[in-house]
C-alpha cells in the first residue's frame, strides 16, 4: 500500500455494488486505506480488499439464495397451515375441466393433496402441494349463470 493517499484510486469491494471497483482514497491509516469512496455508487465506506469479483452479484447472488431459501418457511409447513385454514372447503377430486377458486382442496391422483394458493390465469391455478408448489390446468372460471 506505498504511494497510496487521499484522492488516489484504489481498487477496493464495494459492498453496495457487490463486486471489486476503483474507488478514491478518503482517509489513510499510515499507509493503509482507512477509507474509499466507490466511483461507481459513490458510497464511502471502510476499505475493504478486492475480493476477486469482477462481475455483480458473483458469489453474494449465491449467499443471498442459500440465506432465502433457509429463511423461508418449508413448503410442508405452508401446506400445513393452509389445509388447516382451508377445512371448510370439500375436498374435490383433480380434473383439468373442473373449476378450482382461490382456497379450494385438490386431491390429485399423482400429487395427492393440495390447496389452491394462487389463480395465475383464468385456467391455470398454483396449488401447494407437500412437497412442492406446481402449476395445474384446470376448467377455468365458472360461467356466469344470471
Ligand atoms: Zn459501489
Amino acid at each position: 500500500m506505498s504511494g497510496l493517499e487521499a484522492g488516489s484510486d484504489v481498487l477496493s469491494y464495494c459492498g453496495r455494488c457487490k463486486m471489486d471497483l476503483n474507488h478514491v482514497v478518503i482517509a489513510m491509516k499510515g499507509t493503509a486505506v482507512l477509507k474509499a469512496q466507490c466511483r461507481t455508487c459513490n458510497a464511502t465506506h471502510g476499505y475493504r480488499s478486492p475480493k476477486g469479483i469482477t462481475e455483480p452479484g458473483q458469489i453474494v447472488a449465491k449467499k443471498k439464495r442459500t440465506t432465502t431459501r433457509s429463511k423461508a418457511e418449508p413448503i410442508e409447513a405452508v401446506w400445513t397451515r393452509m389445509w388447516e385454514e382451508s377445512s371448510s372447503s370439500p375436498v374435490l377430486k383433480y380434473n383439468m375441466k373442473e373449476h378450482f377458486g382461490h382456497g379450494f382442496r385438490v386431491d390429485h391422483p399423482k400429487y395427492g393433496s393440495g390447496i389452491v394458493d394462487r389463480i395465475i390465469h383464468p385456467n391455470k391455478i398454483e396449488v401447494v402441494f407437500k412437497d412442492d408448489k406446481r402449476v395445474l390446468i384446470h376448467g377455468g372460471p365458472p360461467a356466469n349463470e344470471t
